[in-house]
Formats: structure tokens, sequence, C-alpha cells
């Protein structure tokens, strides 16, 4: 596999700093409604929030990939006295929970970093901290060439995976009838 570089966008976060005031799950699925800003809904938002105010526990995560199978992990951590959950840093969209998918369809969400023409400043989650609990970085990296899936694919095959391949294909069937 051939090598390419890569520009690589990056969003720390400092869990120190952020104070689950909830500004970046309002905005971000804000920025993706259809109008865009037409309404906003933090279900639909490709940031969420682990918040447990009696505990003092206040942590953003970001939407990755889609994944078919729900993993055996459910470890406990405890990073300063604080007890979290393994599921709550996972990024994954998975059959085992509600978190990240589109309340509607229920279709897999994912941060695509603003992706926007033209292009944003920095991601919005990060220009709507205030606290600076969310800082964005770009760099280079050289990495080997992959084939990526387009959001299409990776809705279709959480699709099949739902209902079965031959339930979505005679629905698309019936669909290309109508038009
Ligand atoms: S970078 Fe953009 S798409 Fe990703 S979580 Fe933040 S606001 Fe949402
Ligand atoms: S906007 Fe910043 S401080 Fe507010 S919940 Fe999101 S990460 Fe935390």
């Amino acid at each position: 596999m051939s090598k390419v570089k890569k520009k690589v966008k990056v969003i720390k976060i400092d869990v120190d700093k952020c104070n689950g005031c909830r500004a970046c799950e309002l905005i971000c699925s804000a920025f993706h409604a259809t109008p865009k800003y037409s309404s906003n809904n933090p279900e639909r938002s490709r940031i969420r929030m682990v918040r447990e105010p009696l505990r003092d526990v206040y942590l953003p995560v970001y939407a990755g990939e889609y994944t078919a199978a729900e993993c055996m992990g459910r470890d406990k951590f405890v990073i300063d006295g604080k007890e979290y959950d393994e599921c709550d840093f996972c990024r994954a969209s998975c059959p085992s929970r509600t978190l990240f998918k589109e309340p509607d369809s229920g279709l897999p969400l994912k941060c695509d970093m603003c992706e926007d023409d033209p292009p944003q400043e920095k991601p919005l989650c990060v220009q709507w901290c205030l606290n600076d609990a969310l800082t964005y970085e770009e760099r280079e990296e050289e990495v080997e060439e992959e084939v990526k899936l387009e959001d299409l694919e990776i809705g279709l095959g959480s699709m099949v995976d739902k209902y079965g391949l031959q339930k979505v294909m005679d629905t698309v069937a019936r669909m290309s009838k109508k038009e």
C-alpha cells in the first residue's frame, strides 16, 4: 500500500475544564440541522456529554465509527477519584446504546469536524466552548492510503445489519418504482 500525506485534525479534551454547559451539543446539532441552524436537539449532536453533576463528572465524547456488534468490555476506570464506565469513553455508535444515533431514523452519527463550504476556521464545538475544554490542532502525518467508506455506505451498512439485506433491497426497489 502506498503512503500519502494526510492532514490530521485533532480536538483535545481537557475534562477538568468542562463544566457541563452543553453549548457544544447545542451548536453541533444546530449546525447539522436541515436547513442549517433551523433547530437544535442534543440527541442529534455528534458530541455528547457524560454528565453527572452530583459526582462532578463532565466528560465530552465525540461520535466516531459505527460498529455492528457490541463489545464485551464493561470495565470501570477510576481517574482522580471519579469512577467511569468503559462505555463512557467509547466513541462508537453501537447496538447496546442509543448514543450517537439519529433519533428518527436510527442511523449512526459521526463527527465530520464541521465540514463546510467555505471551511469553518475551527470546529464549531471548539468555538462555542467558552471554558477552553476543547482545543483544536492540525498536523500532517504520513499514512497508508485507505479506501474510505462514504457516509451513505456506512448508513446503508447499518440498515442492512438492522433489517437484513433482502428487506433493504426490497424497500429500495419499491421506492424506485414510485419515482
Ligand atoms: S467538530 Fe463539528 S461535527 Fe464534530 S462534534 Fe464538534 S461541532 Fe459536531
Ligand atoms: S461547551 Fe465546553 S464546557 Fe460546555 S459542555 Fe461542551 S466541552 Fe464542556
